[in-house]
């Protein structure tokens, strides 16, 4: 039997040419947006004064299956892509599992995560409106830098709300975000209205990124020229991001594999509903039935503990709001590491998907995170973003399941990122200092008790 490579690449002239739009597969859509002025269903026109066309017609747009990418932007791509397919050989026989495991490695750019496949769409679209720039907020930097990276790259003027303790803690973000010439804010901050009221209400405030979009979103629309872009939880993010499951899928077609198990980490929903994007197409269509998970913090369990509900998403109640998983758009989870996972909400579409059973989630906390992470490292050589450690610990917990069991089960997960920036969340688990906050119940009730209320829908 000839050996799978470790590395599994396809050619550049095999790369995907076109976004795949889940929506046009389900068999329930997600419930709509709704406009809090109105109470009724949001329209595209009514994204216009926040979004830029083409971006608000991706968001409502739940028919047209497969979305060309335009050649600027396929050009971008090929400058990192196509990512790795990668065999983990060394963390099978570590484990000692006949599991077969394969992961998605998307950390090989300068912004060290996935999000540069959106961030390019973003910046590309809202340069061709000729705006003059765009706001945006980041949690963990890595949004930050993948937008500040493609702003740079098409001459667009950008400011980062960056939430607080991630500013505080990584300061080398600050400067590679500067780099690419973006202003990066602190947030809550003084420069917005949103900002201000946050600060009075509750000076020692971390921060969140839910706070952090209310600002982006209150500086974008009193702006002339300016537009709001996000890096995670819309339907036009998942879009983009289907690049990451489109590309899995043809690599494991050359190696003719297809996975039995697909694990991601999930904050807002963008890489986890990108890499099952093709592979939830199978499933909804009949053709296969993978087993999905999703893993998310114990500190920020939106899936497996939080309600589905319609929810602002913002801190500030700027945006439309959502049905979606949450935790309530005032929640504040503790300062967890995990910077990119600390969103209150999830995505609606893949809400809807796991609240239709198409999805498990787990969660687990950071200390065993951070162990798993360490273990990966060692194994496999790529030093991995606190958030994409999530997803190594689903697939390992699905790994040492084969093992009890004998099965030679095929498992794909998503390894988001690397962790270089993430060194003071290393050291503070390895000098024992950090600590696995779980939000009591009493809290979450708190936060539920907020959660809007709209006549005749909830
Ligand atoms: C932002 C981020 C995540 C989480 O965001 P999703 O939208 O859920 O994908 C995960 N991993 C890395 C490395 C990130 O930067």
């Amino acid at each position: 039997m000839n050996k799978v490579p470790h590395r599994i690449y396809l050619r550049e002239d095999q790369m995907p040419t076109q976004w795949y739009n889940l929506r046009a597969d389900m068999k329930e859509l997600p419930d709509p947006l709704i406009d809090p002025a109105t109470g009724k269903p949001a329209t595209e026109e009514d994204l216009y004064p926040v979004f830029c066309k083409e971006l608000a017609h991706q968001e409502m747009d739940n028919t047209t299956r497969y979305i060309p990418i335009p050649e600027e932007i396929q050009e971008f791509y090929r400058m990192y892509r196509p990512s790795p397919l990668i065999r983990a050989y060394n963390l099978e026989k570590k484990l000692d599992t006949p599991a077969k495991i394969y992961y998605k490695f998307e950390g090989n750019n300068t912004s060290g995560s996935h999000k540069l496949n959106s961030a390019v769409a973003q910046a590309y679209y809202a340069k061709k409106q000729d705006l003059k720039g765009v706001t945006t907020e980041t949690g963990a930097g890595q949004w930050g830098t993948a937008l500040a990276e493609a702003c740079s790259f098409f001459h667009l003027p950008l400011t980062v709300y960056m939430v607080k303790c991630s500013y505080e803690q990584k300061p080398f973000r600050k400067s590679v975000i500067q780099t690419f010439d973006a202003d990066i804010i602190p947030s809550p901050s003084d420069t917005t209205q949103v900002g201000r009221k946050i600060l009075a209400e509750n000076p020692g405030t971390t921060g969140s990124l839910g706070c952090a979009i209310s600002e982006a979103v209150e500086k974008a629309v009193t702006t002339e020229g300016y537009k709001y872009v996000l890096g995670s939880v819309l339907n036009q993010v998942l879009l983009h991001q289907s690049i990451i499951g489109e590309e899995s899928l043809l690599a494991m077609q050359m190696i003719d594999e297809y996975p039995d198990i697909i694990v991601g980490c999930a904050g807002g929903g963008s890489n986890l509903g990108g890499l099952i994007a093709p592979f939830m197409r199978d499933k909804l269509t009949g053709k296969t039935d993978p087993r999905i998970i999703a893993v998310e913090p114990a500190s920020c369990p939106s899936l497996t503990r939080g309600r589905y509900a319609y929810d602002f998403c913002d801190t500030g109640k700027v945006t439309p709001m959502a049905r979606m998983y949450t935790l309530g758009c005032d929640f504040i989870p503790s300062a967890n590491h995990a910077g990119g996972l600390r969103y209150h909400g999830m995505s609606p579409i893949l809400s809807k998907l796991y609240h239709d059973g198409y999805m498990k989630a787990i969660s687990a906390e950071q200390t065993k995170i951070f162990e798993t992470a360490i273990q990966f490292a060692k194994q496999e050589t790529i030093l991995p973003a606190p958030e994409s450690a999530h997803a190594i610990y689903g697939a390992v917990q699905e790994a040492l399941r084969c093992r009890e069991t004998g099965e030679a089960k095929t498992i794909l997960f998503g390894l988001t990122g690397t962790g270089y920036f993430d060194m003071v969340a290393y050291q503070s688990y390895m000098d024992h200092t950090m600590n696995d906050y779980i939000p009591t119940d009493k809290e979450l009730e708190a936060s539920f008790a907020k959660l809007p209320k709209i006549p005749g829908i909830q």
